[in-house]
């Protein structure tokens, strides 16, 4: 899931551009795996759901920070949290995105290492 592999064969990428700090193509996803036939957009709308996941990578990650802070920097301050905990989001948001699709279509989709090449897929 972390690499932002096929989920049902884990040998392709999810996304075309395998840089996500790249804009261009940033979106894009093939619309069928190329290795397994597995579609990456399952039915219309289907990743909206990656939201909730963003959300919650979003909230982990801010509280994570938080508590390296306060066990790394004896003297916390408010201020250096807010400037290191956003910026590092900002930062991390292009992988957070693609990892928030990768974890929401490995709800739905499981691996399946005898995967059928079957067109119907
Ligand atoms: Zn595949």
């Amino acid at each position: 899931m972390l690499f932002l592999k096929c989920p049902k064969c884990h040998e392709t990428d999810l996304f075309e551009q395998k840089n996500p700090y790249k804009v261009k193509g940033f979106f894009d996803m093939p619309y069928k795996c190329v290795n397994c036939g597995q579609k990456s957009d399952i039915e219309p709308g289907f990743f909206y759901g990656a939201m909730y996941v963003s959300y919650g990578i979003s909230v982990a990650w801010l509280i994570a920070v938080f508590v390296a802070i306060l066990v790394l920097y004896p003297a916390f301050s408010i201020e250096f949290y807010l400037v290191t905990a956003i910026g590092s989001l900002i930062g991390l948001s292009p992988y957070f995105f693609r990892l928030s699709r990768a974890i929401w279509v490995n709800f739905f989709v499981h691996y399946d290492k005898n995967f059928s090449k079957s067109p119907l897929n």
